[in-house]
């Protein structure tokens, strides 16, 4: 399928309307990396470290992460990659980890709750990118973050790292970014200081929206049942779209409906201008983009809000049928 769109890859994703969104890719494996490549995506948006940890027996050693990580940062060339440190708990389990009994795993005890509680494995980690990207710009992203002394706490761990490491005589990076991913309503919300703490956000689409709606993304019977284009979390995005561009903080969005053609354009013309999704889908949203007007579009967007639609699905098919 990726054949079809090859002759985009080097192509910027700009709509007729000039404006131009970043597309970027979600890997977690070294075998995602060549797609990096063959895609034409402008960096890794999401590094999901936690498969790293699930496709072995036991907790990886720090020379053996930091030799993984330094090898994805080798192929990524150059290219940004936003690694995120452990996302475990909830619906990733590790083998070799004693099983919680939780009554409700996707609220209990998993990524930066268990990176906080548990410093070493988190400490660990952080040491082994800093090692890994000696001379070259590091990327760090903190997962389910839910309030601001979470962030606090994580990104203060990341700096006591980054001084110790020195003190140890590493090479230290040429540059740290460091980002939380936005996935609970709550974040939205923060005080404006988290906003500034962050050189970048990510927003968890598959975690904000199950918790958005209370509606399990790993349930069937629920997880289709609301509209990523519901009007209600319209309202969200362009909640946190304010936040951020009031902290001119870069923002991203990198849950599965920014691989979705029709969800990623809307995003777009919301105003989140960077997109990570799997590489094999940024052929496809990269081609309609480059098809339509993208601040005509929000303007189609804002009169089905205004119209008092639950959803702006109906229209903006219509309007991309025309197009
Ligand atoms: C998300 O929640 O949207 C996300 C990107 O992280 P994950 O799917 O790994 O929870
Ligand atoms: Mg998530």
């Amino acid at each position: 399928a990726q054949d079809r769109y090859a002759d985009l890859r080097d192509q910027p994703a700009t709509g007729t309307c000039g404006t131009t969104i970043q597309m970027f890719m979600n890997a977690g494996l070294m075998a995602d990396l060549p797609s990096l490549e063959g895609s034409g995506a402008e960096g890794v948006g999401l590094f999901r470290t936690e498969l790293q940890f699930l496709v072995r027996s036991h907790v990886p050693r720090r020379a053996e992460l930091a030799g993984l990580y330094a090898r994805v940062m080798d192929n990524a060339q150059g290219k940004p990659v936003m690694f995120r440190t452990l996302d475990i708990g909830s619906d990733k389990v590790l083998p070799y980890m004693k099983p919680q009994d939780e009554p409700n795993p996707a609220m209990g005890w998993r990524a930066i709750r268990v990176g906080l509680d548990k410093r070493g494995v988190l400490r660990m980690q952080l040491q082994a990118l800093i090692r890994a990207s000696v001379g070259r710009p590091l990327h760090v992203m903190f997962p389910f973050i839910a309030d601001i002394t979470e962030y606090e706490a994580a990104h203060r761990i990341l700096m006591q790292e980054m001084a110790r490491e020195q003190r140890l005589g590493h090479s230290m990076p040429s540059d740290i970014r460091v980002g939380a991913m936005l996935e609970t309503p709550s974040l939205a919300f923060a005080p404006k200081r988290f906003f500034e703490m962050c050189d970048f956000i990510s927003i968890g689409g598959n975690d904000l929206k199950q918790f958005f709606f209370a509606a399990d993304r790993e349930n069937e019977r629920v997880r289709r049942r609301y509209d990523t284009l519901n009007v209600s979390f319209l309202s969200m995005l362009r909640q946190i779209i304010a936040r951020c561009a009031d902290a001119r903080v870069p923002l991203s969005f990198c849950g599965e409906d920014a691989g979705r053609p029709v969800e990623a354009l809307v995003f777009a013309a919301l105003g989140i201008h960077r997109l990570s999704m799997r590489p094999a889908s940024i052929g496809p949203v990269k081609h309609l983009i480059r098809r339509i007007s993208i601040v005509e579009l929000a303007r189609v967007i804002e009169e089905a809000e205004a119209e008092g639609l639950t959803s702006v699905r109906g229209p903006v098919t219509a309007w991309l049928a025309r197009q």
